[in-house]
C-alpha cells in the first residue's frame, strides 16, 4: 500500500520539504520557506502544477513546520495529519556514529544535539525540525538521514590529518558531507551508464560544494572533512586554506575567533574573492563584460574556483586508478557551461574532452565521441534519497 512521507531539509532560516507518495516515488507537493525568525519570511510550494507563494512573518522553525502541515489541509493534498506515514531529516553530521540513516529516538536526538559542536550552523536547526515534526506527527516515524553517512565507506588512510593520533580517536578526523546527493549521483549514473559507472567523480557544485570519489558505487574520498567549511572554494566559504593563516589572523590581525569563522564561513570563496557575489550567474555576467570596471575580480574568482575543481578531478582519478564518469550536479554543476569548461580543459592527460556544443546547452551527456571518460550532467535529487531511506529505516 502507498505511503505519504515527507522529506525535510532545514537550514539556519530555511525549511525544504517534499511530500511524496512512496514507493511509487510521485511529489505531491514541494515547497521552502526562506527567512524564517523575519516579517517578511517567503513561503512558496508547488503542486499539482500549480506554483503558490505567501509572504508573511514566520517566527521560528516550530512556526514554519506548523505552516507547513495546514497548507497540506488547506489545500486538500492530506486530510489528516495521520496520513503522514515517515518523516526523514536531513542532518548535517552524524559524526563517527551513524553509518546510515536511523530511526529517530531521545537517544538519537541527544547524539545529534551533541554533534552541534561539529556542525553549530546545521545541527541545532536540524534537532528544531526534528521536534517540531514529532510534536505534531506522533503517529509518524521519523529517521535522521545523515550527510556523513554515505562516506563511511572511506577507507581509514582518507580520514586522518596529519595531527596527534589522539585527536582521531575523539572524532577529529575527516567525515565527508553531501552524502545524500553523491549517493544519488552514484545510483543514477549506474542505472543510465552502468559500463561507465565503476570509477566516478561525482561534482556537486552548488552554494556548498564537494566532491567525491566513488568506487563501485561506494565513496572512498570527499573533498569535504571534519566540517562542510574545508575543500574547495564555495560560494562564501573559503574551503582549504593553511590553518596558520587562522592564528595569524587572531594574533597580528587581533581578530576574534568568532570574526575569523565568520569571515571563513560567511565572507569568503567567490563572494570574498570577487567582492561582488557569491552567485555564479552574476560572476559571469560580469566576467564576460568588458565595460564593466569588475570584470578582472568576477574572472579571477571563477576561474579560481574552477582550477579547484579540475585539482580535485586530477587527485580523485588518482584515487581511483582512472575514471569511467565524471558528474557535474547542484545549482552551477547543473547549469554553469564556463564553471565545468574551465574545469575540464586540462583533462586531455586522462584523455578526457568535452564537446562545447554539448556542453553549451547542459547535454546529459557532453564529452566529445573520442573522450575515454563519460563527462555527465545529472541534476541531482537529495530528496528521495532520503524518502527511500525512511521507508527502507522504518519499514514502511
Ligand atoms: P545550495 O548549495 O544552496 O543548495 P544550489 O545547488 O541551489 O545551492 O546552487 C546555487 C548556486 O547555483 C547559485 O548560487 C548560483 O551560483 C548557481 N546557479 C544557479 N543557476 C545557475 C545558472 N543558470 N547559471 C550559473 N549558475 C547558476
Amino acid at each position: 500500500m502507498s505511503k505519504k512521507v515527507m522529506a525535510i531539509n532545514s537550514g539556519s532560516s530555511s525549511l525544504k520539504f517534499k511530500l511524496y507518495e512512496m514507493p511509487e516515488e510521485i511529489v505531491i507537493m514541494e515547497g521552502n520557506i526562506d527567512r524564517i525568525g523575519k516579517d517578511n519570511a517567503v513561503f512558496e510550494y508547488r503542486y499539482q502544477e500549480k506554483k503558490e507563494k505567501l509572504v508573511q512573518s514566520i517566527a521560528d522553525h516550530e512556526a514554519a513546520v506548523q505552516l507547513v502541515l495546514d497548507t497540506l489541509i488547506s489545500k486538500k493534498i492530506i486530510a489528516s495529519y495521520d496520513e503522514i506515514a515517515g518523516v526523514g531529516h536531513r542532518i548535517s553530521n552524524g559524526g563517527q556514529y551513524y553509518s546510515d540513516a536511523t530511526l529517530i529516538n531521545e537517544d538519537v536526538e541527544k547524539r545529534i544535539d551533541e554533534l552541534s559542536v561539529l556542525s553549530p550552523l546545521h545541527n541545532p536547526v536540524n534537532l528544531i525540525g526534528i521536534k517540531a515534526f514529532i510534536a505534531d506527527l506522533p503517529h509518524a516515524k521519523e529517521v535522521a538521514v545523515f550527510d556523513t553517512a554515505f562516506h563511511h565507506t572511506m577507507p581509514t588512510v582518507n580520514q586522518y590529518y596529519g595531527i596527534p593520533y589522539q585527536y582521531y580517536q575523539e572524532g577529529i578526523r575527516r567525515y565527508g558531507f553531501h552524502g545524500p546527493s553523491h549517493e544519488y549521483i552514484a545510483l543514477k549514473t549506474a542505472e543510465l551508464y552502468p559500463e561507465a559507472s565503476q570509477r566516478v567523480i561525482s561534482c556537486h557544485i552548488g552554494n556548498g560544494a564537494s566532491i567525491t570519489a566513488i568506487k563501485d558505487g561506494k565513496s572512498i574520498a570527499n573533498s569535504m572533512g571534519f566540517t562542510p567549511l574545508s575543500g574547495l572554494i564555495m560560494g562564501t566559504r573559503s574551503g582549504d586554506i593553511d590553518p596558520q593563516v587562522i592564528p595569524y589572523l587572531e594574533q597580528q590581525k587581533g581578530m576574534s575567533a568568532q570574526a575569523v569563522k565568520d569571515m571563513l564561513n560567511h565572507k569568503s570563496g567567490l563572494l570574498g574573492l570577487s567582492g561582488i557575489s557569491n552567485d555564479v550567474r552574476d560572476l559571469t555576467k560580469i566576467a564576460q563584460d568588458k565595460s564593466d570596471s569588475r570584470q578582472q575580480r568576477a574572472s579571477l574568482a571563477l576561474k579560481v574556483f574552477a582550477h579547484q575543481i579540475q585539482f580535485y578531478i586530477g587527485a580523485y582519478a588518482a584515487e581511483l586508478n582512472g575514471v569511467d564518469s565524471i558528474v557535474f550536479t547542484a545549482g552551477v554543476g547543473e547549469h554553469s557551461a564556463l564553471v565545468r569548461q574551465l574545469a575540464c580543459q586540462n583533462l586531455g592527460y586522462l584523455g578526457v574532452k568535452i564537446d562545447d556544443e554539448k556542453n553549451k546547452v547542459n547535454a546529459l551527456s557532453i564529452e566529445t565521441d573520442d573522450s575515454t571518460a563519460k563527462v555527465l550532467i545529472i541534476p541531482t535529487d537529495e530528496e528521495i534519497i532520503i524518502a527511500r531511506d525512511v521507508m527502507r529505516v522504518a519499514k514502511l
